[in-house]
C-alpha cells in the first residue's frame, strides 16, 4: 500500500491583488495551527509561476526578501500538518507542475481514499511520481486529460478522486477553488478591502488580511477566478454534505466561522451540554489550554463553578501530538502545560478537555495537579469518545493507539488516574453545533464512513 501524506493542512488564495504573495503568506500565519510542518505560497505575475516552499513553520520558511520575489496578483498558499510519514521537502506544498497548457500550482487540504488505486492505475500507465503526496495524483490527471481548456480538465480529473478536497489551483492568469461533493473541510470565499478576492480554510485568515466573509464554497462547488469578473461557480458535483464534526470540536481556531457558525460558540455550547449531563460539585472549572478554552467557560457558566486558570501553557513549543515517539510525546507534554500551584491546591477541580485521543495528555495532566496538590480531579471532554480514525483529512493514529477504541470509559478513567471521568455523547455534540448525523460526519466518534 503506498502512503498518503497529503493531510489535515491549511489553503489559501488571493485573486486580483497587488500584493497577493504578503496577503498569502498573513494568511497562513492565521492558520498556522492547521500545519506547522511546511509552508509554501505559489505566486503568478501572468505570465509565469513561481514557487517558494520548505519545512518549518510560516515564519521560518518566509521572509521580507523571498516574499519580493513571489510577484503578481494571484498567490495560492499552504501549510502541512506534521504525520509519521516522509517529511521530504517533496511533500511540501504548493504542488508545480509544467504540462501542455502551461504551468500551475496546487494546494490541497484533505485525503483522496482512492489514491493508491488511481496511483496504480497512472503508473502502470506510464507515469513517473516524486513524492508520496495524493496530490500528485491530480497533476497527473489533469495533465492526461484531454480537454482543452484548464476548467474542463480539473472537472475531468476530480471526478476521477474520491474523498475529502478542498482544493484552490493556479494557473498564469486565474485561479480556481473547490470542494468535494461531502464538503468534509471547510473552505469559505472573501472579498478583500482593497479589491480581489480570498479563499482560506478558516475566515480567521479573513480577520487578518481585511476581508469579508462573502459565503462557504459549496460542496461540489468550482469556483473560477478571472481577472475584472465577479468569480463563477459551477456545480460539479451534486452536494451530499458531510462536514466533518471534529472541525468544532478541535482543529479550527474559535475566532473562525467555519461551515457558517462561530467554532466558539460551538464549543461554549458543547460545554454547556457537557455540565448537564456530567454534573460534579467541584470548586472551580479549569481549561486545557487551549482546546479546552471555550468548552470549560461554557461549562462554567452553565453549572455556576467558577472558572479558573489551573493550567498554564507554553507557547513556544509545538503541539504534543506531532511527535512520532511516546517517548517523545510524553517530554513534550511536560514541557507544554505547568500546573497553577497557589489556585489549585487542596481544591475540588473540574479539567475540560476537547478529545482523548492517545491518552497521554490527560494522564499527564491530571498526575501533574494532583502532584501540585488538587484534592480530586474530574476529566470532563466535551465530545464523545474518539472510537475510529480519520480517512478524511484529520490525522488520528491507527485504532490499536485509540485509547477510547481499546478501553472502556471506566478503563480509561483508571488510567488516567481521574476522580471520575465523563465524555460528551454524539446526540449532546449534535444539538450543541446545530447538526444532524445526515449533515455532518461523525466517524470518528462512530465509525460511521460515508466512503
Ligand atoms: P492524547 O494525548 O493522544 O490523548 O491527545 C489528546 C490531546 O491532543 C487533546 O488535548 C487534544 O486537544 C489534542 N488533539 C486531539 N486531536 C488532535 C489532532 N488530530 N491533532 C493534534 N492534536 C489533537
Amino acid at each position: 500500500m503506498l502512503e498518503n501524506v497529503n493531510e489535515k493542512c491549511a489553503v489559501v488564495g488571493i485573486f486580483g491583488h497587488k500584493k497577493a504573495s504578503k496577503l498569502a503568506y498573513f494568511s497562513l500565519h492565521a492558520l498556522q495551527h492547521r500545519g506547522q510542518e511546511a509552508a509554501g505560497i505559489s505566486s503568478s505575475d501572468g505570465e509565469k509561476l513561481k514557487t517558494i516552499k520548505d519545512r518549518g513553520l510560516v515564519m521560518r520558511v518566509f521572509n521580507e526578501e523571498k516574499l519580493a520575489t513571489l510577484s503578481g496578483t494571484n498567490a495560492i498558499g499552504h501549510t502541512r500538518y506534521s504525520t509519521a510519514g516522509d517529511d521530504s521537502i517533496l511533500d511540501a506544498q504548493p504542488v508545480f507542475a509544467r504540462y501542455d497548457l502551461g504551468e500551475m500550482a496546487i494546494v490541497h487540504n484533505g485525503n483522496f481514499t482512492n489514491a493508491d488505486e488511481v496511483r496504480s492505475d497512472l503508473i502502470k500507465k506510464g507515469a513517473i511520481f516524486q513524492t508520496f503526496m495524493d496530490t500528485e495524483n491530480l497533476i497527473h490527471l489533469i495533465a492526461k486529460s484531454e480537454k482543452e481548456k484548464l476548467v474542463d480538465r480539473i472537472i475531468d480529473a476530480t471526478k476521477r478522486i474520491e474523498g475529502a478536497f478542498s482544493l484552490v489551483f493556479l494557473s498564469r492568469t486565474k485561479m480556481f477553488a473547490m470542494r468535494d461533493r461531502y464538503g468534509f473541510r471547510p473552505l469559505s470565499l472573501g472579498r478583500i478591502a482593497n479589491g480581489g478576492y480570498v479563499v482560506a480554510s478558516e475566515t480567521c485568515a479573513f480577520d487578518l488580511i481585511g476581508a469579508e466573509f462573502i459565503r462557504d464554497v459549496e460542496p461540489g462547488e468550482l469556483l473560477i477566478f478571472e481577472q475584472d469578473k465577479a468569480p463563477i461557480s459551477i456545480k460539479v458535483f451534486e452536494p451530499i454534505p458531510k462536514r466533518c464534526i471534529f472541525e468544532y470540536v478541535y482543529f479550527s481556531r474559535p475566532d473562525s466561522k467555519v461551515f457558517g457558525q462561530s467554532v466558539y460558540q460551538m464549543r461554549k455550547n458543547m460545554g454547556v451540554e457537557l455540565s448537564k449531563i456530567a454534573p460534579i460539585k467541584a470548586d472551580m472549572v479549569i481549561p486545557v489550554p487551549d482546546g479546552g478554552v471555550p468548552a470549560a467557560i461554557g461549562y462554567s457558566q452553565a453549572s455556576g463553578i467558577p472558572y479558573e486558570m489551573g493550567i498554564m501553557r507554553n507557547h513556544y513549543i509545538g503541539r504534543t501530538f506531532i511527535e512520532p515517539t511516546q517517548e517523545m510525546r510524553d517530554l513534550k507534554v511536560k514541557m507544554k502545560l505547568s500546573p497553577m500551584t497557589d489556585t489549585i491546591k487542596d481544591k475540588i477541580i473540574i479539567v475540560i478537555d476537547d478529545s482523548i485521543v492517545r491518552g497521554t495528555t490527560s494522564r499527564r495532566i491530571v498526575k501533574m495537579l494532583k502532584e501540585a496538590g488538587a484534592k480530586e480531579v474530574h476529566m470532563r471532554i466535551s465530545s464523545p469518545p474518539t472510537t475510529d480514525p480519520c480517512f478524511y483529512g484529520v490525522d488520528t493514529p491507527n485504532k490499536d493507539k485509540l485509547i477510547a477504541a481499546n478501553m472502556t470509559v471506566e478503563e480509561i478513567c483508571e488510567f488516567i488516574e481521574a476522580d471520575s471521568l465523563a465524555y460528551l455523547d454524539s446526540d449532546s455534540l449534535l444539538r450543541s453545533v446545530n447538526a444532524t448525523e445526515d449533515n455532518y460526519c461523525t466517524a470518528c466518534f462512530t465509525g460511521k464512513y460515508i466512503i
